[in-house]
């Protein structure tokens, strides 16, 4: 089926890649595209991407991906999406402690290595007084810390850009089918024997009819396709909150993303909220143990669809040892606040592949009616400017040409052995 500016298409999931897709589409002509989302407001409380910030960075082992990683950002810089980039600087640090994590810090080695003077991307920082040179903020110990300042780098203001973006594809055009009844999608329709996917039926008993249907669900993707429960699980990390007062908030004005990488990351404060966003790095969890079912990993625990009930379940908990290692990050940083209370605390889920690339292909023998985009990989809000690009290639061109994108046929891998032995740094992301 070849498809051209006025195909009828749905997009399930109004996440970053669902409205990248929507952007780049609507921005390439088409108009008849409709957004459902189980949440009544976007960013919807299931999104990865319901968060205050996300780190946009192109310091990847793999240079096809640093390569995305620059064009990203570059777009960042630009029209819609430039009011929820900044450039703050990213600082990835490794402190004596860290082993495991020892293979993304060579990748931020060998990213300074190639970006040398006379434009100094990035600064290699040997102990604490130099990194109190560029971060004067840390006024920890930073005991046997030393990293390196990439300054092309910052962060998105996530949940923002989620929300601004969807309210301009409203303005242009694009519907937003959103809410627990009207815009949750119950099951995919298909006619011929399943060869074809003509359209969605949502909880309230509606079937709508779709010439194409994009699959966009973030960690929730095996509901609608279950095969994708075979190369890809849900993956999360917790994610918690530190309140500051005003004062507070000023003085970390200007900081750069502190990640220190077999620690945790934390962000510049929000001058909002003034809350300042922190989260443990690591191999995170899935929702079952090895050797259970691999259905069962494939997606969150609390795949309920209501949201209300979900954020309640999932909120307000992250595991002990996380909150420790994030104790540990703001005592060697930030002292001042290593005690203080943390607030909105929660796991956030994603989608990963076995080897941590994405997939952004039509689902085998449906006649390139239903397309899926999964396997995000904890690493993929930073390319909502660019993506949905990708995703208008795949359907004027008919396939995937990037192979580790394309839909993985064979045995199903049981995911969680893989970061058995602690090893997780290996990964693209
Ligand atoms: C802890 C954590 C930290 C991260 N940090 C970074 C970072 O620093 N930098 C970075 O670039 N990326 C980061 N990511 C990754 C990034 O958040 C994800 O790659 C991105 O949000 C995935 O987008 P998505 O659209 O696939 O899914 P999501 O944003 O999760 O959206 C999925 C959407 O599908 C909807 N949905 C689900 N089921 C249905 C249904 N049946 N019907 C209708 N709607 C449905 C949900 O409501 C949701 O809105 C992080 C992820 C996690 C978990």
């Amino acid at each position: 089926m070849a498809y051209d500016t006025s195909t009828r298409i749905a997009i399930i999931g109004g996440g970053c890649w669902g409205l990248s897709t929507a952007y780049h589409l609507e921005r390439a002509g088409y108009f008849d595209i409709t957004v459902f989302d189980q949440s009544s407001e976007l960013p919807s409380s299931q999104s990865a991407a319901n968060d205050l910030d996300k780190i946009s960075r192109a310091q990847y082992a793999d240079e096809f991906y640093t390569d995305l990683g620059l064009e990203a950002i570059a777009e960042w810089k630009k029209g819609d999406w430039a009011p929820y980039f900044h450039q703050t600087g990213h600082l990835i640090l490794l402190s004596g402690s860290g082993t495991n994590a020892q293979g993304m810090f060579e990748c931020a080695a060998s990213y300074a290595r190639a970006n040398p003077s006379p434009i100094p991307h990035a600064v290699e920082l040997n102990g604490p007084e130099e990194i109190r040179q560029y971060c004067w903020q840390l006024t920890g110990n930073l005991t046997d810390f030393r990293g390196y300042l990439n300054r092309s780098e910052g962060y998105t203001r996530s949940a923002d850009a989620v929300k601004g973006i969807s309210a301009k594809l409203a303005k242009r055009g694009v519907r937003f089918v959103l809410g627990p009844s009207k815009g949750r999608v119950q099951n995919l329709v298909y006619a011929g024997d399943g060869q074809r996917c003509t359209g969605v039926r949502t909880h309230d008993g509606t079937t709508h009819s779709f010439e194409l249907v994009v699959c966009a669900l973030g960690a929730y993707g095996a509901t609608l396709v279950p095969k994708l429960g075979q190369f890809c699980m849900a993956r999360c990390w917790p994610v918690a909150h530190v309140q500051l007062t005003a004062e507070e908030c000023a003085v970390l004005q200007g900081l750069p993303v502190v990640g220190a990488i077999d620690l945790g990351i934390f962000f510049e404060p929000d001058p909002e909220t003034r809350l300042l966003r922190i989260t443990a790095l690591g191999a995170g969890y899935c929702s079952d143990l090895p050797g259970t079912k691999l259905a069962r990993t494939a997606l969150p625990p609390l795949a309920s669809g209501d949201a209300g009930q979900d954020k309640a379940l999932s909120g307000y908990y992250i595991p002990a040892a996380d909150e420790a290692r994030m104790r540990r990050l703001l005592d060697q940083t930030l002292p001042w606040l290593a005690g203080r209370p943390f607030v909105r605390k929660q796991m956030c889920w994603s989608s990963d592949t076995v080897d941590s690339e994405l997939c952004i292909d039509f689902v085998p023998n449906t006649d390139r009616s239903l397309v899926v985009l999964s396997g995000n990989s904890g690493h993929e809000l930073k390319m909502m400017s660019i993506l949905g690009k990708w995703v208008r290639e795949l359907l004027e061109s008919g396939r995937q040409k990037h192979a580790r994108w394309a839909w993985r046929n064979g045995k199903p891998v049981h995911l969680n052995k893989l970061y058995l032995n602690g090893d997780w740094s290996g990964g693209v992301s």
